[in-house]
């Protein structure tokens, strides 16, 4: 017999898998965990390939194979597909499926406790309590004394004297089996049709997508659950992507309530064995209903039935960092590898996702209402020009107006502003200095619940100055526009006897305050809340009547072809946060810009007003989805340097018909933590492989160390 080799990818910056030898005792194939020497060092690696050895070059044996189950096919095949499409180093993108190391060692064998039957030792009531809220068991005596509000040392004593037995388990537990036969709402007919249809696209078995567009708060979740359903029914494994945001205990509640077991969770906050325990049963194919941030995309499904992307067009599915991915499109890329559907559920959906329904790629699956009497919120807009606020104000007259009389029926109400902080801008009325932030082209941003002055781009953060820097002249630093902590002093003054409290990401406490929070929202303690896009997601305030937004002015910075677009989406998100149970909602718009297309279709209450003015202005301009993009950002530690690379790079650049290159140019922010950044525009017209040209174009370029170059296919963020 031939000796065999194998390739074996590593999760590093490299392109190609290596060649090894496969020690004649040992069985590999391709998915296999090994570790095999590189340099000086033995490395993780994935096996890619096996095949005889055909080379005559003396190979180096693989030293170990681990027990753990090989990466499934399909997943193989997904790190490919992204590292093609993204232009991204495979390694690296193996790398992103590598998650939890420690999760390929068997799990620790550690005591868990059950109660013996009948219990014939002493009782005390901690005991008892530790029978009644100790369970489900086995478990460990930590967890048991934690539920049952004793401390271990009862646990132990119990187990001690007889009433407890003891037993070595693994210490990650499987999670509990979800039950999709437990009953759901009852669905409205709408409801049912379209549950009807997506239950259909499981049933298939085979690759499908379908968008799930219906208005805020029409029950997409309580559908989707249903085609959940199904897929477990056929013994399928289910993910469920939600924005990282939307994340939270409540949130996560609803899926159990549902299915009777808590869902595997997977996102960025999550601690180490619970990361460990969660990639472990998803492997294994135990975890059936992992719910998850945009990376739980790359756990190794062994099989993946069905893929539902909550909340579509949330820009929080594109990774900006290391792979740049967008979490949406490769949810389509994963289930078709492994004949799976996919449900992308929006009630403002991506363009390029309703033009892909409207011309049949995509099942299109329409919520048209909410359920029972529920109706959708009124929205006007208020032109700041006709009322403006009161000088060194942001509250005009007719918002305070609308403010005041939801308080006084006794409902809530909610100011919109997606600034956080005091003050976007801090300035010196002596000599005019503005304070930036010390290695990034952005402004400090003034806080005043800290008294800190913070750069938003990189985190940096100082005691706000008592004098200019500049200047120093003394008590002259003025703070110029809103954020919400100025908005919710501003409403302290305006209603007096509210009770006002702001959310955003910086509230202080962390995620356990801000659910708090959102809490005390839910039950009626809190009359205005002052909020970022922190409370555009996922929540449903009851009491919640009147949303007031102010500033619906388009950020159009930097260029953003789908500005107009985000807008739009996130204005309908926040005015649909109101009137949600059985009072009716509205919402009232603070704009400079009150004939913008897409506040007139809002205020009109007409999406497909909006659409379509969008999508004519997308064809004319050749814009996403009739044209596609890809960014390049060249960045480095001197400008001049980082210009000419630029230079050169758009010099290399492949001829080819249908595509044309803009810049290089400075972007909005010409430098970030000290690295000054050139940008560079693609855009070609659909019939082009975009990340094929991407990569022979990347290919001609060689550059010195410290400088990078960074592709981005279809760019969503244009600083
Ligand atoms: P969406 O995801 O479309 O915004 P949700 O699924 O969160 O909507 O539903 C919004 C609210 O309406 C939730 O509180 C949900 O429990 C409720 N709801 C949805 N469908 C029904 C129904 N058929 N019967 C009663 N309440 C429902």
């Amino acid at each position: 017999m031939p000796a065999q080799n194998a390739q074996v990818l590593f999760p590093v910056h490299v392109d190609t898998p290596f060649d090894y030898e496969v020690p004649f005792d040992m069985v590999v194939k391709p998915g296999d965990f090994v570790f095999a020497p590189i340099g000086q060092h033995y490395k993780l690696g994935v096996v890619w390939n096996v095949g005889a050895a055909e080379t005559d070059r003396e190979l180096k044996p693989i030293a170990e194979k681990k027990p753990t189950q090989a990466l499934p096919k399909a997943v193989l095949n997904f790190v490919s597909w992204t590292a093609k499409y993204n232009c991204a180093s495979l390694g690296m993108a193996l790398r992103m499926v590598l998650s939890a190391r420690k999760a390929l060692d068997p799990s620790p064998i550690v005591t868990h406790y059950s109660p013996i039957s009948p219990i014939n030792v002493k009782m005390t009531p901690a005991r008892s309590r530790v029978i009644e809220f100790g369970g489900p068991f086995p478990e460990r005596a930590s967890v048991i004394a934690e539920r049952a509000g004793v401390s271990t040392g009862v646990v132990r004593g119990f187990a001690d004297a007889g009433g407890l037995i003891a037993q070595g388990l693994p210490v990650d537990q499987p999670y509990g089996e979800p039950d999709p036969n437990i009953a759901g709402l009852e669905l409205s007919p709408g409801q049912l049709d379209a549950a009807a249809s997506l239950i259909k696209s499981v049933q298939t078995g085979d690759f499908s997508v379908s968008l799930l567009d219906g208005v805020t708060g029409s029950g997409k979740t309580e559908v989707y659950f249903e085609a959940a359903a199904e897929a477990l029914r056929q013994g399928g494994q289910v993910l469920i992507l939600v924005p990282e945001i939307a994340l939270t205990q409540a949130g996560m509640k609803r899926f159990k309530a549902r299915f009777g077991a808590a869902p595997a969770p997977w996102h960025s906050a999550l601690g180490e064995a619970e990361r460990r325990r969660t990639w472990r049963e998803v492997i294994n194919g135990r975890a059936k209903l992992v719910v998850g941030a945009r990376s739980a995309l790359y756990l190794p499904f062994p099989n993946l039935r069905l893929i539902v992307v909550d909340e579509e067009h949330d820009t929080s599915y594109k990774q900006e960092e290391g792979v740049i991915y967008n979490a949406r499109d490769m949810s389509v890329v994963r289930a078709k590898l492994s004949r799976a559907s996919v449900v992308l559920a929006s009630a403002t959906p991506s363009l390029e996702s309703l033009v892909n329904a409207r011309t049949g790629r995509y099942a299109h699956v329409v919520l048209p209402e909410r359920p029972g009497s529920v109706t959708l919120p009124e929205i006007d807009l208020i032109d700041l020009k006709d009322d403006p606020p009161e000088r060194g104000d942001f509250i005009s007259a007719p918002l305070i107006e609308a403010t005041k009389n939801v308080l006084s029926r006794g409902e809530q109400a909610m100011l919109y502003l997606n600034r956080r902080g005091y003050a976007p801008l801090i300035i010196c009325r002596a000599c005019g200095e503005k304070l930036k932030s010390p290695d990034t082209d952005s402004w400090l941003v003034e806080h005043r619940e800290t008294g800190r002055a913070v750069c938003h781009h990189t985190g940096f953060s100082m005691r706000m100055p008592k004098e200019c820097p500049s200047c120093h002249a003394e008590g002259a630093l003025t703070s110029v526009g809103p954020g919400v902590e100025r908005v919710a002093e501003e409403a302290s003054r305006h209603f007096p006897e509210a009770r006002i409290e702001i959310l955003s990401s910086d509230t202080s406490g962390g995620a356990e305050k801000i659910r708090e929070r959102m809490q005390r929202m839910e039950q009626g303690e809190i009359d205005i809340l002052v909020g970022t896009q922190m409370v555009v997601k996922g929540h449903n305030f009851p009491g919640l009547t009147f949303v007031g937004v102010v500033d619906g002015d388009l950020s159009l910075v930097g260029g953003d072809p789908r500005a107009g677009e985000r807008t739009y989406q996130t204005l309908v998100q926040v005015a649909g946060r109101a009137g949600r149970a059985d009072k009716p909602g509205s919402a009232l718009i603070q704009t400079h810009q009150p004939d913008h297309e897409a506040l007139q279709a809002l205020a009109a209450g007409d999406r497909e007003r909006f659409v379509s003015a969008e999508l004519a202005m997308r064809d004319m301009l050749g814009l996403p989805p009739y044209g596609r993009l890809a960014g390049v950002i060249v960045s480095g530690p001197e400008l001049g340097q980082v210009e000419a690379l630029g230079r050169k790079f758009v010099g290399l650049a492949p001829r080819a018909k249908g595509v044309e290159i803009l810049g290089p140019s400075e972007p909005p922010i010409g430098r970030l933590r000290g690295r000054f950044r050139r940008r560079i525009l693609v855009q070609a017209e659909t019939s082009i492989d975009l990340s094929a040209y991407m990569r022979s174009w990347r290919s001609k370029m060689k550059l010195p160390s410290k400088y990078k170059l960074h592709i981005d296919i279809d760019p969503q963020s244009f600083m």
